[in-house]
């Protein structure tokens, strides 16, 4: 008979176990990627500019074409050939699709606080490694019995795992040439680890996305966790750089690495079907010449965009629904994808972009 009790009690819980059909997601996000090239590709007149890119001939010969379509084709093939189809895209404003930041700065801690938390704080200016003192939608899903433990993040840069970090949230992250977190600790990781103790602190407290990459990829094929952000940086550092070379290369190789992370989780069975994956960016840049910043003071800089596939997404494409559309709405969509009881703290309740 205690027997049968203790299954009966047990039953719900053997619910959530690792077999269960609870919806995944993973979010993966481009540090100060700009529209411009996510929907028109290569911009010619940085192309060609040789103070910022080191082979003009070699670099067109990669990612010039005579169309944006083509142009786009060959700088994020994943996207166009994979998201476009089977997803949606918002945020190309040559057809009218606007999304931007809610906040006042255009830089990137206070677009990934309105990411997560669903609201503007005006105190929130700064890029420092700070916590964040308000209520994000992971540490929401991460108390949830669905998902709880089950929360993992990944980042390039110091201060992203701050956005989501503050004294309940106990959300697991690995940021800045910090080492792998994952339970199950595969030789690829601890190769990965040893790695990273050898590479240069090149920037200091961002380290070079390829790292972010296998951390991420390797940790969910080993640890299985239901929800991953991946913050990916290194298009912000080279545009910060005025290296527009290198920064098109960084946007191609994001491309590739989400090919790669999409494909490992649709061929493993845990994920296969019940994943979806929502790629967005924290801020913008200038126009023009005013490519490498970004502020309050660069015009254009405020615009993002974002894209959805998998699970419950349909096949819209390049869509231009009912924006304009704001970054701090993601929050909302993480919550939506989810199926999470989230309210922004304030009580204000946005729209989820979709599904
Ligand atoms: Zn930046």
């Amino acid at each position: 008979m205690k027997r049968l009790i203790l299954i009966l009690f047990l039953m719900p819980l053997m619910a959530f176990a690792k077999g269960d059909d609870f919806p995944r997601l993973v979010i993966i996000t481009i540090d100060g990627l700009r529209w411009q090239e996510v929907f028109s590709g290569a911009e010619e007149s940085l192309l060609s500019n040789t103070k910022e890119v080191r082979n003009v001939e070699q670099t067109r010969r990669l990612y010039w074409r005579h169309t944006p379509v083509d142009r786009r084709m060959a700088l994020m093939p994943f996207v166009w050939n994979t998201v476009a189809k089977q997803g949606m895209l918002i945020g190309n404003r040559n057809l009218g699709s606007v999304m931007q930041v809610a906040n006042k700065t255009n830089i990137s801690f206070p677009g990934y606080s309105e990411m997560m938390t669903g609201i503007v704080d005006e105190d929130i200016k700064g890029n420092d490694p700070i916590p964040n003192p308000h209520l994000n939608v992971l540490e929401v899903a991460n108390q949830d019995l669905r998902y709880k433990g089950s929360v993992v993040m990944y980042g390039s840069w110091k201060s992203t795992r701050y956005a989501i970090h503050n004294e309940e949230a106990h959300i697991p992250a690995s940021v800045s040439y910090e080492k792998n977190i994952a339970k199950t600790q595969t030789p690829v990781l601890k190769m990965v680890d040893r790695m990273m103790e050898g590479m240069p602190h090149y920037w200091g407290s961002e380290h070079f996305d390829a790292f972010t990459y296998a951390y991420a990829i390797e940790t969910l094929k080993a640890d299985h966790p239901k929800v991953m952000w991946i913050s990916f940086g290194d298009c912000d550092e080279w545009a910060h750089a005025r290296k527009y070379d290198f920064y098109l290369d960084a946007a191609n190789a994001t491309d590739a690495f989400i090919s790669d992370i999409y494909n490992a989780c649709e061929s493993d069975k845990f994920y296969k079907g019940k994943t979806t994956y929502l790629i967005t960016c924290d801020h913008g840049r200038g126009d023009g010449d005013q490519w490498a910043s970004h502020g309050s003071s660069t015009k254009g800089s405020e615009a993002t965009w974002l894209m959805l596939l998998g699970k419950g997404i349909e096949p819209k494409g390049e869509t231009l629904n009912n924006g304009p559309f704001f970054t701090k709405q993601v929050a909302a969509t993480i919550a939506r994808i989810l199926d999470l009881d989230f309210t922004p703290e304030g009580g204000a309740q946005l729209l989820p972009i979709a599904p």
